[in-house]
């Protein structure tokens, strides 16, 4: 995400105009004794639904915390922060292991659910990720092709070499790998190719306004037939009624993800929407 994005993260926590050091530091305290305790940090979870049937593709697990005296902070306010200093690794491991470990559940219900974990630059680009990965996915017992790593171009963009390796890695333990924002970042199309990745997610920004915008459904047209012409799945993000999710269809979309499907939501609640029994007759 764009420098904008992360002073308007700070900007919003505090409530006033410009990051100040001293709410940063304590932020950054906050997290350090927060990422010790084994409840603040949390995951939702928001389906991934195949256009064609209607049915579950996958899940996003998206992070939660719980502030103690602030509730819930979004992840737009602290996952920026985190990536400043080393925090960010705990925070990755603990996010993996809980997406993992929620999978594993599934698995023993009888549900293979594909779930896709978003992994920072500073965590992918960290050269012991790959064996931090396998050995979580050994502990937990969860086959790799059950993972998804959701990456951005700007990771991309900021160490394409180093990007590329990790995914390489990534992908030789079975894990899936996507391109997240599809669309935002400016990341020329020439790495795309090189790229060792199965899915390319469309940025909500172009699928919001795809109905009423003649370029932004230019854009989406485009994104999916580049998708498709490499070989990858295309997942739209932020779909919100059912004239975008039609339009998509039109336009050959694999995967769509966003509100007029489902909001993000504990797996509990997951389960008694998507995942019930199959009926016996
Ligand atoms: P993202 O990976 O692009 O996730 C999609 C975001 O769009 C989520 O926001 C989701 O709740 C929201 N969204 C989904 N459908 C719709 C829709 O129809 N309309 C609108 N307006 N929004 C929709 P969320 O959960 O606040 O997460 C924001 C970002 O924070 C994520 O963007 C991701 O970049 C980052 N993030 C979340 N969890 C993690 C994490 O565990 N690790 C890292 N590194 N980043 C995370
Ligand atoms: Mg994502
Ligand atoms: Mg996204
Ligand atoms: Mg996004």
């Amino acid at each position: 995400h764009d420098a904008k994005q992360q002073h308007d993260s700070f900007r919003r926590f505090d409530g006033t105009t410009a990051p100040d050091s001293n709410d940063r530091l304590t932020l950054l305290g906050d997290l350090r004794r927060g990422l010790t305790d084994a409840g603040q940090f949390t995951l939702h979870y928001q389906p991934k639904i195949r256009l064609c049937d209607g049915t579950l593709a996958g899940v996003e697990a998206l992070a939660r915390w719980n502030h103690p005296d602030r509730g819930p902070v979004p992840p737009g306010q602290f996952v920026p922060v985190l990536e400043t200093t080393s925090l960010i690794h705990p925070f990755t491991e603990r996010v993996l292991d809980l997406a993992l470990r929620q999978a594993r559940d599934w698995l023993e219900a009888g549900h293979r659910v594909p779930v896709a974990v978003n992994v920072s630059t500073r965590s992918l680009l960290d050269a012991t990720f790959p064996g931090r990965l396998a050995a979580l996915l050994k502990s937990t017992g969860v086959p790799g092709e059950l993972l998804c790593i959701e990456i951005t171009e700007y990771t991309v963009m900021s160490d394409p070499t180093t990007t590329i390796d990790a995914l390489r890695s990534i992908r030789a333990l079975g894990v899936k790998t996507s391109i997240d924002d599809f669309g935002t970042g400016y990341s020329s199309l020439s790495y795309l190719k090189l790229l060792p990745v199965d899915e390319l997610k469309i940025d909500r920004s172009f699928v919001t306004d795809m109905v009423d915008d003649n370029s932004s459904r230019a854009l989406v047209a485009s994104a999916v037939d580049l998708a498709h012409n490499l070989g990858l799945t295309v997942v739209a993000e932020g779909v919100e009624d059912v004239f975008t999710a039609q339009a998509l269809i039109g336009l050959g979309c694999d995967t769509a993800q966003g509100y007029h499907f489902a909001r993000p939501t504990p797996a509990a609640d997951l389960d008694a929407r998507f995942l019930q029994p199959e009926p016996v007759v």
